[in-house]
């Protein structure tokens, strides 16, 4: 298929090929004429699929088509994302499509002075791409006005309400005209009982998308986990970036204070490393995720929150420093590499507490991954399982060898099961796939072992906050 079948105009299809795009993919074949129609679509799909070009595409082209009333510029499109990062993205996918048409749009989120977003709103903008809570502050100082949006896009819908935003969300929904009259178009990777809930009151009559992409794209990831002790999981890392040459690797750790320590870590170890998460200001989230892009930080390392969305061309290796508690987010996070059709590498440093999961992530995925003992890393099989801390002092039970005596307690972090995955779903269900299997070239090297037997239940570092 090609874009020149979809409906698309001249201007747009003109701007497409200037980015190199050949043909739609799966989502984009399938939204874009639905969206061109005006309907209103709810689609599962994720950052990698080609999703925001999919909506970004038909509504500029129905905003170009149709006149603002009174020859005003009020705004008329409006999308919400979870974090700072997608809406930087999903703007500047909008500037690159929409470069050939008289649109105006503005990006608007928190973590930056609010006077030059007031004052772009002030000369008009078509499009608004907005994190839920500064745009309420604008909504708050009346420097904008929702009452004209013709189209609403909520993107990465799930991680939206997995972060807490559903009444920011039904507050701004408040403000739009009356649904009928608006066009909604809803993105979300998984379909939990609230995005469903969410998706019955806003949605008309939608077009049900669903896009097989992590079948198709995680079969394009090679995905290994590394049996490893906990203490030496940063020596591994650096091993594996420096022996196989890594240029370009993004490393997923639980929360904020792990990302920042073990930024710090590789930097001793020789490593450019850089740590982007929650609590660092946006000028400094923007910079590590510029200079990596550039090639000048070789390692970022990142929670889930702060990663979602990023956008990383070619990214050839995602390392799962630790891996997540909701099962989903593995799937979010292997899903920063192998985009686009290209290959790439998802790796796991797995220690005995984090068995548990593995599991669950094995079950999501209804298949178990690869697991490669590296020589010199061999566990120790001494060493207990503990609960794994999620910050603030709590501590997740995660196996039922525990110690009894320590604290038990949910997750710290603000995502709820609920908002999380709904792995008996149809949208789930396309998850399941196969992962290549066998080790890397050059795994098996030996490394000298220095390792220490710790004795069964010894103290461990704790996790730090949470991301
Ligand atoms: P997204 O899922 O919107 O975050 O897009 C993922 C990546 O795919 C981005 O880097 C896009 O530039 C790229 N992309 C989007 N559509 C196409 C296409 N039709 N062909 C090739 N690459 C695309």
């Amino acid at each position: 298929m090609s874009f020149d079948t979809l409906g698309l105009s001249a201007d747009l299809l003109r701007a497409v090929s200037e980015q190199g795009y050949n043909q739609p993919t799966p989502v984009q074949s399938q939204a874009i004429p639905v969206i061109l129609q005006g309907r209103d679509v709810m689609a599962g799909a994720q950052t990698g699929t080609g999703k925001t070009a999919g909506f970004t595409l038909p509504l500029l082209q129905r905003l170009s088509t149709s006149k603002a009333p009174n020859g005003r510029r009020p705004v008329r499109a409006l999308v919400l994302t979870p974090t700072r990062e997608l809406a930087a993205q999903v703007a500047e996918s909008i500037q690159t499509y929409g470069r050939h048409l008289p649109l105006r749009s503005t990006v608007i989120f928190g973590g930056v002075k609010i006077n030059p977003q007031i004052d772009k709103l002030r000369r008009g903008v078509d499009i608004v791409v907005a994190t839920p809570g500064r745009l309420l502050d604008h909504v708050s100082q009346k420097t904008v006005d929702l009452s004209q949006v013709e189209i609403l896009v909520l993107d990465e819908a799930d991680r939206m309400l997995d972060m807490g935003f559903i009444h920011d969300i039904r507050r701004l929904i408040a403000l739009l005209p009356k649904n009928g009259v608006r066009q909604n178009l809803l993105f979300s990777a998984t379909f939990s009982t609230e995005i469903k809930q969410l998706a019955d009151r806003l949605l008309n009559n939608p077009e049900l998308i669903e896009v097989a992409r992590r079948n198709a794209t995680v079969d394009q990831i090679k995905q290994t986990v590394h049996p490893v002790d906990k203490s030496r999981k940063r020596e591994l890392l650096s091993h594996m970036i420096g022996s196989q040459n890594w240029r370009q690797v993004l490393v997923f750790t639980r929360t904020k204070h792990g990302a920042n320590r073990l930024a710090e870590q590789l930097g001793k170890d020789g490593l450019s490393a850089a740590a982007i998460h929650g609590n660092k200001s946006q000028g400094a989230r923007t910079r590590a995720l510029a200079e990596f892009k550039q090639g000048k930080v070789r390692v970022l390392v990142a929670t889930d929150i702060a990663a979602r969305g990023l956008d990383i061309d070619q990214l050839p290796h995602v390392v799962n420093f630790e891996l997540p508690n909701v099962p989903e987010d593995y799937v979010h996070r292997i899903g920063r590499t192998g985009r686009a059709g290209r290959d790439g590498e998802a790796i796991s440093l797995v220690c005995v507490d984090e068995n548990k999961l593995l599991r669950d992530i094995e079950k999501l995925l209804k298949c178990e991954l690869p697991k490669v003992v590296l020589e010199g890393y061999q566990p120790d099989p001494r060493i207990q399982p503990e609960p794994i801390k999620n910050g603030r002092g709590r501590a997740q039970p995660q196996s039922r060898h525990a110690p009894k005596n320590r604290k038990r307690g949910g997750p710290a972090n603000s995502r709820s099961a609920a908002g999380t995955s709904d792995t008996g779903s149809r949208w789930s269900q396309s998850s399941r796939r196969g992962a290549k299997n066998g080790p890397q070239p050059g795994q098996r090297k030996s490394h000298g072992s220095s390792r220490k037997a710790r004795p069964a239940g010894a103290k461990r570092s704790g996790a730090g906050n949470s991301a």
